[in-house]
């Protein structure tokens, strides 16, 4: 990969981590981004201890698919093998973003999963987000437990502690992390104004299915 495409990537890595910053889905140095180096087992990834709004291209970490640094002066972010999982397990998914969204968070925290109330959110995800029982961060186990449920899911809630969502650009993984948080701020709405019975997934997977909506 020539070092255009990849100073292309980088800058884009750059314009989405201060996206997720302005819209409130990370604080302080949390969160992290990453993004696949095409026909290479390779990722860039933002490095530990750096706000996402203040992030610079040049400060992104080139590391290999079992989390090792190759290139870099920075450490790497603590969620690296989580995010080297991922790219190990789904061949497909070009970029992973990891933030704090706090409304989708909170749903983690009290066991909801999210649904897809919305027609939008419904064709993005048809199963919703569901929930990856809490493991410690940065740890192995949670590497190998966020993988084996981002198999058949785009976006995962990790119990706790916040969420995680993959695609096939940069702009896909952070727009799909931006579509969650709201998805969770509607049905966190729609119970505060009708209660819970208000919420059918049966029947709404029923109406969007045959407004063929979907496949
Ligand atoms: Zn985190």
């Amino acid at each position: 990969m020539s070092a255009n495409a990849i100073r292309n990537i980088s800058a884009r890595m750059v314009k989405t981590s201060k996206e997720l910053y302005e819209y409130g889905l990370v604080r302080g140095t949390s969160g992290n981004i990453s993004a696949r180096i095409p026909s290479t087992d390779t990722f860039l990834i933002k490095p530990s201890g750096v706000h996402m709004g203040l992030l610079k291209p040049e400060e992104l970490v080139l590391v290999d698919f079992e989390g090792k640094k190759i290139r870099g002066k920075r450490h790497v972010s603590a969620e690296t093998p989580m995010h080297a999982a991922i790219y190990r397990a789904r061949k497909d998914v070009q970029a992973v973003v990891h933030t704090h969204a706090p409304t989708a968070t909170a749903f983690g925290i009290a066991g909801i999963e999210i649904l897809p109330l919305q027609i939008e959110m419904f064709m993005l995800l048809p199963r919703g987000v569901p929930i990856v029982p809490f493991e410690a961060p940065s740890s192995k186990t949670l590497a190998e437990t966020v993988q084996k449920k981002i198999a058949d899911h785009d976006a995962v809630i990790l119990e706790n502690h916040g969420i995680v969502t993959v695609g096939s650009t940069v702009e896909e993984a952070c727009n799909l992390n931006e579509m969650v948080e709201e998805a969770a701020k509607i049905q966190f709405t729609t119970v505060m104004l009708a209660g819970k019975d208000a919420i059918n997934w049966a029947e709404l997977k029923k109406k969007f299915k045959t407004q063929n909506t979907i496949k």
